[in-house]
C-alpha cells in the first residue's frame, strides 16, 4: 500500500466518481418520475469526483484553497447521497441542519489553517463525515431496509458503516502516524488506506443506490401488473393465478378451499343516478368495506366491472358461508362518503369438492348461485 502513490488514487477516484455520477443521471432518464431522489443520487458521486480532483491539484495551488474547497465538495457528495436516499425513502430532507454543521465545520477548519495544525483538522473532518455517514446509516436501517428490504439497502448500510468505521479510525490515528505540519500526500500507510477505501465507498454507494432503484422500479411494475388501480384489489390475471396455485394446494394436501363471488346489487343505477365518478367511488369504497370484512390470508380480486372473487384458502364449507355472511353486513354497515350511495351485493359461495378439475369449476358453481342469489331478491348469500 505505502507503494501505491496517493496522488494517483486521488485521481482514480475522481474518475470513477465521475462515471458513477454520469452512469446514475443517464440511468434516472429512464426511469419513472414517481421514484424520487435519482438527481440527487446523481449528484453525489460527481460532488465527490470534483472534490478528488482538487484534492489532486495538491501543490499546484496554495492548500488552504485546495483543502477548503475540496472538503466543501467532499461535504457537499456525503451530504447528497443522505438527502437523496431521504427523498428516495420519501422522508423529509434535513438540508438546513446538516448545511448548518458542514459550514460550522468548515469555518472550524479555516481557523485551524491560520494556526495550522493538521491533526486537529483531521478529528474534525473525520468527525463530521462520520456523524453525516452514521445518519444516512441510520436512516436506512429504520426504514429503507424495512421498505425496501432488498439486498441493495443492505449494500449501502454495510458500505456506510465500513465507511464510518474507517473515518474514526482514521481520525483517531493521526495522533500515532501524524505530525502537526503532515499534508494529505505525505504518504504513509493510513493515509493510502483511506483513500482507497474512500474510493471504494463512492463506487459501492453509488452501485447500492443504483440497485435500490432498480429494485422499487420493479415492485412498481410488479404492482401495476397484480393490483387494479381503483380498488386496489388483485387484477383479474393475478387472481387467478392466485386461485390456480390454492387449487393445487387443495387438490395435493387436501386444505379446504372456498371461494365467493360478489356482485354489487343495481350498481348500473348509480352510474345513471350518479354518474360514473360516483360510481367509482362507489367500487373503491366497497372493496374497501370488503376488505376490511376479510381475514390477513384472503384474497380480494376484482373479476369484472363490479364482480369481486374473494379466494378463502384453508376455508370449508360453513366458513365460508360465515365470510359471505359477515362481507354482506359490512357492505351494509360501512359508511359511504358523502354524496356516495350506499350499494348492496349478492354472494355465490362455492367449495371445492371431489371431482373437481380446475378453480374454473369453482367459479362456475359460485357464478349460479350467485344467480339464485339475484333472483331470489339481491342483497343476499347463496
Ligand atoms: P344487478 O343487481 O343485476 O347486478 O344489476 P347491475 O346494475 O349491478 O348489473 P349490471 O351488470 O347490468 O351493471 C354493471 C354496471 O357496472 C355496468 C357498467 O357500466 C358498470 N361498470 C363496470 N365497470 C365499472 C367501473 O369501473 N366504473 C363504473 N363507474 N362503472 C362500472
Ligand atoms: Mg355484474
Ligand atoms: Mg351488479
Amino acid at each position: 500500500m505505502q507503494s501505491l502513490d496517493p496522488r494517483s488514487i486521488t485521481v482514480m477516484t475522481a474518475l470513477m466518481a465521475a462515471v458513477m455520477g454520469a452512469v446514475l443521471l443517464g440511468m434516472r432518464r429512464n426511469y419513472p418520475s414517481g421514484i424520487q431522489g435519482l438527481l440527487l443520487w446523481a449528484l453525489a458521486p460527481m460532488a465527490c469526483a470534483a472534490s478528488a480532483g482538487v484534492y489532486a491539484a495538491h501543490g499546484l495551488l496554495p492548500e488552504i484553497l485546495i483543502a477548503q474547497t475540496g472538503n466543501a465538495l467532499l461535504l457537499t457528495g456525503c451530504g447528497l447521497f443522505y438527502f437523496g436516499t431521504q427523498r428516495f425513502l420519501e422522508r423529509p430532507v434535513t438540508w438546513r441542519f446538516w448545511g448548518g454543521i458542514a459550514l460550522l465545520s468548515l469555518a472550524l477548519l479555516t481557523w485551524f489553517f491560520i494556526r495550522p495544525d493538521y491533526r486537529v483538522r483531521m478529528v474534525l473532518f473525520t468527525g463530521t463525515m462520520t456523524a453525516c455517514v452514521l445518519a444516512h446509516a441510520r436512516l436506512l436501517l429504520w426504514h429503507g431496509a424495512r421498505t425496501e428490504r432488498g439486498f441493495a439497502a443492505w449494500l449501502c448500510i454495510a458500505t456506510l458503516l465500513l465507511q464510518a468505521v474507517v473515518l474514526v479510525l482514521r481520525g483517531a490515528a493521526t495522533f500515532w502516524v501524524d505530525t502537526a505540519d503532515a499534508s494529505r500526500f505525505t504518504p504513509t500507510f493510513v493515509q493510502n488506506a483511506y483513500i482507497a477505501s474512500y474510493c471504494f465507498s463512492v463506487l459501492l454507494l453509488s452501485v447500492g443506490v443504483l440497485l435500490m432503484s432498480s429494485e422499487r422500479v420493479r415492485q412498481e411494475f410488479e404492482l401495476l401488473a397484480t393490483r387494479d388501480v381503483l380498488t386496489g384489489a388483485l387484477t383479474r390475471r393475478a387472481l387467478l393465478q392466485a386461485g390456480g396455485e390454492e387449487f393445487d394446494r387443495w387438490r395435493r394436501y387436501e386444505h379446504p378451499l372456498s371461494l365467493l363471488l360478489l356482485d354489487l346489487d343495481h350498481f348500473k343505477q348509480v352510474n345513471d343516478r350518479h354518474g360514473h365518478l360516483v360510481g367509482d367511488r362507489v367500487l373503491a369504497g366497497s372493496a374497501a368495506a370488503i376488505r376490511a370484512a376479510l381475514r390477513g390470508t384472503d384474497r380480494l380480486g376484482r373479476y369484472g366491472g363490479e364482480e369481486f372473487v374473494i379466494l378463502l384458502p384453508s376455508t370449508g364449507a360453513d366458513a365460508a358461508r360465515a365470510s359471505a355472511e359477515r362481507v354482506r353486513t359490512a357492505l351494509l354497515a360501512h359508511e359511504p362518503a358523502p354524496g356516495v350511495p350506499p350499494c348492496s351485493a349478492s354472494i355465490g359461495v362455492a367449495w371445492a369438492q371431489p371431482g373437481d378439475t380446475s378453480l374454473d369449476t369453482l367459479l362456475a358453481r359460485a357464478d349460479v348461485a350467485l344467480y339464485r342469489a339475484k333472483a331470489n331478491g339481491r342483497n343476499r348469500v347463496e
